[in-house]
Parts: C-alpha cells; sequence; structure tokens
C-alpha cells in the first residue's frame, strides 16, 4: 500500500478549510479547490486566522503555523489535484454537486488515488457507484470544528476495498483523530442521531412551546449540552441540516424524519446561520440575539 503524501480538498467552506488545517499540520501537501478563487482565498485566510488562533492558545507553534501554511497550495481547477493521492470532496450538501465532481474526477486522477467524501449524509455506495473506482471511494466525515473535534466517522461503501479502508484508517490516526466505523445508512450514526434532535428542538420553536432562548438554555442547562440545538443548527448550517433531513426522511422513509417546515423557511430566507450571519440568531451585532 502507497503512503499518502498529497491530499486535495475540494470545498474551500467551514469544512474543507478545517479538512486543510489539519492536513496540513499533519504534514501532507494539500491542494485546496472550490468554485472561485475568491473562494479558495477566503478558505486560506480562515485557515490562517484560525492557526493564528492555536498559536496565541499555544497549542501550536509559530513555526508550525508557517510550515504547516506553505504546505497549502490552492487548486483553481480539478487538474491541479492530479498528483494527489487522496482527493476529500467537502462541496455543499447536494448529491448532484457531489456526483457531477466525482464524474470529473474519475476522468482525471489517476487510477491508484483514492476518492472521499465528507458528506454528513449521502450515501457512500451511490456516490462511489457513481465513479470508475467504487472500490477506491469511502467516506471520511469529519466532526465541525475539524481542528477541535476528535472523532472522524469511516464510512465503507459496499464496495469499498480493504486497502482503501485502512490506507483511511492511517490518514485518521496521522490526523491525531480517532474513527468509528459507521455502515452506509442515511446520516451514519453521528447525524442520525444529531440531527433528529435538532430538528425537534425547530418544531419546539415552531409550535410556540418555547423560545429561541427557552430552547437553548433548556437543553444547556438541563440535559447538560455544551450548546443548545438552535445554537447548534446555525454552526452546522441550516442548508445543510435541512439536506440531512431530507435525505434522512427520503432515504428512510419514516415520517417521523419530516423537516420542519420553519427550518425550511429559514433556508428559503438564505438565513442559514453563521455563515450568513443569520439564522435562529442573528450575528451582525456584539453578541447573538434571537431571530424569533
Ligand atoms: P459550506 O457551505 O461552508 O462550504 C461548501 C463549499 O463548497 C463552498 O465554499 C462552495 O463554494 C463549495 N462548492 C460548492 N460546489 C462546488 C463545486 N462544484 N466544486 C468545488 N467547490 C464547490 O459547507 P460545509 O459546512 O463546509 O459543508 C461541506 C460538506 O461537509 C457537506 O457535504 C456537509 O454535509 C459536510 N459536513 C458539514 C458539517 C457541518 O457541521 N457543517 C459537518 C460534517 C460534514
Amino acid at each position: 500500500m502507497k503512503a499518502l503524501k498529497k491530499i486535495g480538498v475540494i470545498g474551500a467552506g467551514q469544512m474543507g478549510n478545517g479538512i486543510a488545517h489539519v492536513c496540513a499540520l499533519a504534514g501532507y501537501d494539500v491542494k485546496l479547490n472550490d468554485i472561485s478563487e475568491d473562494r479558495i482565498k477566503a478558505g486560506l485566510a480562515s485557515i490562517n486566522g484560525n492557526m493564528q488562533r492555536q498559536v496565541t492558545k499555544a497549542l501550536i507553534s509559530e513555526g508550525d503555523r508557517q510550515t504547516a501554511l506553505s504546505r497549502i497550495a490552492p487548486a483553481a481547477a480539478f487538474k491541479d489535484l492530479m498528483d494527489c493521492d487522496l482527493v476529500i470532496e467537502s462541496a455543499s450538501e447536494k448529491e448532484e454537486v457531489k456526483k457531477k465532481i466525482f464524474g470529473e474526477l474519475s476522468q482525471l486522477m489517476p487510477k491508484e488515488a483514492l476518492l472521499a467524501s465528507n458528506t454528513s449524509s449521502i450515501s457512500i455506495t451511490r456516490l462511489g457507484a457513481g465513479t470508475d473506482r467504487p472500490e477506491k471511494f469511502i467516506g471520511i466525515h469529519f466532526m465541525n470544528p475539524v481542528p477541535l473535534m476528535e472523532l472522524v466517522e469511516l464510512v465503507r461503501g459496499i464496495a469499498t476495498d480493504e486497502e482503501t479502508f485502512e490506507a483511511s484508517k492511517e490518514f485518521v490516526s496521522r490526523l491525531n483523530k480517532t474513527y468509528a466505523v459507521a455502515e452506509d445508512f442515511p446520516a451514519f450514526i453521528v447525524n442520525r442521531i444529531l440531527l433528529p434532535m435538532i430538528n425537534e428542538a425547530i418544531y419546539t420553536l415552531y409550535e410556540g412551546v418555547g423560545s429561541v432562548e427557552a430552547i437553548d438554555k433548556a437543553m444547556k442547562l438541563g440535559a447538560n449540552h455544551p450548546m443548545g440545538p438552535l445554537q447548534l443548527a446555525d454552526f452546522i448550517g441550516l442548508d445543510t441540516v435541512l439536506s440531512v433531513m431530507q435525505v434522512l426522511h427520503e432515504g428512510l422513509a419514516d415520517s417521523k424524519y419530516r423537516p420542519c417546515p420553519l427550518l425550511v423557511k429559514y433556508v428559503e430566507a438564505g438565513w442559514l446561520g453563521r455563515k450568513t450571519q443569520r439564522g435562529f440568531y442573528d450575528y451582525r451585532g456584539e453578541k447573538p440575539v434571537p431571530t424569533r
């Protein structure tokens, strides 16, 4: 089995830039792609800021930061990823977007390169089947924020071979993270449990059982959660929360996963949480203010 050296990351959003960040700190060369140079630049700026914060907290040295940053190169086009040993897709949580990416990548990447998706919910078997190498395709599902969260879920599709699984385990260990193996069913383990809880919190708001503040306070102080469910929804991104609920609803055909209409409305408004500065809270001022 060839050791992985160069990692490609597609999508420089909150997850993609986090993945690039931890890979570079672990000593991998990284190439970062997105749909425009501006998005790649924004991703690199986030990595820079986040690493700076790690230096301030003495978690890494200034030297580590400089070396890691120098390992990350922008990749304006997929062809710039051709020398990567593993490409991790972390674009928006939409199946048609991911299928198109993997269709194009399949034609460009050398046969031995591994392909992975950071999807929160979409079938790895189905995404892998759309490539020319389902045996070299795997789900490597990071948690948000990537530099802080210890867990990675590893999800094998039906066709994923042992060598790909072993290489992924080694990769996760080198990032100093721990993996949990999940079977390839909608939303895997963490989101299968977490997202219905968040959706239920949104129903609780929708039905007027509690205000945004009451719901978050109740779950923080009453269930000892570090963050309230609506705060967490804003943190994840309401578009991602909705997509995961839709995958659960369609994939498991059970009405208990019906996305809350209020969640749909926030997404329709473009109020996607922190990343757009407004969701269940408004983040434009000095401190977050509930929007309902
Ligand atoms: P995000 O909206 O912050 O970033 C997505 C990025 O993908 C954007 O910069 C967008 O421009 C880019 N993109 C879209 N289409 C593209 C294409 N065709 N080619 C290249 N780039 C493209 O979203 P995110 O929160 O970073 O989520 C990314 C993935 O990670 C999703 O699959 C999501 O389900 C998964 N995920 C999210 C979380 C979370 O908490 N947000 C946690 C684990 C996994």
